[in-house]
């Protein structure tokens, strides 16, 4: 059976490949190119021999994601895609347009590992990572349905990427690249739930994208309620792991805040959090949490989201409130493929 996955493969292994096989080292370029432009079958390579072409096909594989659903914004043109891998799992993903232009939310992981008890991917626990392939397939494959070109991406769709590390590197790497999708680290933001060793090996790697840190509480106590990790690193940890983060790579860290009501979203709560984040350099996102099936949370009111955005600016904190974009669609990751899943079994489709 033929397995190696030939997008994951650097273009100098693949040289190295094809010299083996009596091929001039050309061929990895045009190989390159027929990739980039989103080709999934070495048969339609038709500037190559048609006997590599089939040997190709059968050593290689070419990983693709396909389109199960589609949803598309009324109100602001946001579309959510749920994709179908060569296995049969299945991925969201949400193509967004701001005034720069689009920008993709990807997912790393079919599932989650972390069990963050306000988030839908979390309900169904992880599955298993995805490859570097298979991210960059997202954004392929959304760029060509969609007829836009991508001109950021976010790593905050299904999954915790720094559990996913060395694919999620690699897939960073390969959007550095020129040609294809190429995408500047300035343009990347990757979100964590707090994963310490990730953070420190991130900060050696010299790739210049904007972490982000989902940090939802200002004290232990309420952030162990709602995110397990909390427990292994504990807020403290995470924190002079972010200065750290911030020293070595001279770059603004970004704070994400899940306004939930009631929860953590008092006055008192906001004071707390800027007493934590004194001397950080780093800017807050309040974002107003999305209703999940099955979990009583709801947002914070737009009241509240105010004077609580207020305390913190008062306190010197960079603040701002996310935007809300495909509010018709549910566009926050997780929920579409838990509606899949439940119809694929029969049961009701969630509201
Ligand atoms: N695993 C990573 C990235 C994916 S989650 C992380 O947790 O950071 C992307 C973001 O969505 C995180 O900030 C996460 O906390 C947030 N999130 C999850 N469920 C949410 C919900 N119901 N409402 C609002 N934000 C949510
Ligand atoms: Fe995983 Fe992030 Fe959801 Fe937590 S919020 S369960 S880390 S995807």
């Amino acid at each position: 059976m033929s397995s190696l996955d030939i997008r994951s493969m650097t273009q100098e292994t693949l040289g190295e490949w094809l010299k083996e096989n009596g091929q001039p080292a050309f061929r990895a370029k045009q190989i390159r190119e027929w990739l980039d432009a989103g080709v999934t079958d070495f048969l339609q390579m038709t500037n190559l021999p048609k006997d590599l072409r089939a040997t190709l096909a059968a050593e290689f594989t070419i990983p693709g994601v396909t389109i199960l659903r589609k949803l598309t914004s009324a109100i602001d043109g946001t579309v959510k895609y749920l994709f179908r891998l060569d296995d049969g799992e299945t991925v969201e993903s949400v193509l967004m347009q701001y005034k720069h232009g689009w920008s993709q939310c990807l997912s790393t992981q079919v599932g989650c590992k972390m069990g963050c008890t306000f988030c839908a991917t979390g309900i169904g626990g992880f599955i298993r990572n995805l490859s570097a392939a298979e991210m960059m397939a997202q954004i392929e494959t959304a760029q060509k349905d969609a007829g836009v070109r991508v001109s950021s991406v976010v790593l905050m769709g299904m999954g915790e990427p720094l559990d996913n590390y060395d694919n999620v590197v690699q897939f960073l790497r390969m959007l550095g690249q020129e040609g294809g999708v190429h995408i500047g680290m300035r343009h990347i933001s990757l979100s964590t739930c707090g994963v310490v060793p990730g953070i420190y090996r991130l900060m050696k790697e010299q790739i210049p994208l904007t972490l982000s840190i989902s940090l939802h509480a200002p004290n232990d106590e309420i952030r162990s309620r709602t995110m397990p990790v909390n427990r292994r690193w504990p807020i403290d940890e995470l924190l002079t792991a972010c200065r750290e983060y911030i020293e070595a790579t001279g770059r603004r860290i970004s704070f994400e805040y899940a306004m939930i009501n009631g929860f953590n979203d008092s006055d008192a709560h906001a004071e707390e959090l800027a007493d934590r984040l004194q001397g950080v350099l780093c800017h807050v996102n309040l974002i107003p949490v999305n209703a999940v099936a099955g979990k009583a949370q709801q947002r914070s009111s737009r009241l509240r989201i105010q004077n609580f955005m207020k305390v913190l600016e008062k306190r010197g904190i960079n603040v701002t409130v996310r935007r809300t974009l495909g509010a018709d669609i549910n566009a926050s990751c997780g929920q579409l493929r838990r509606q899949a899943d439940q119809q694929d079994e029969g049961k009701e489709a969630l509201p």
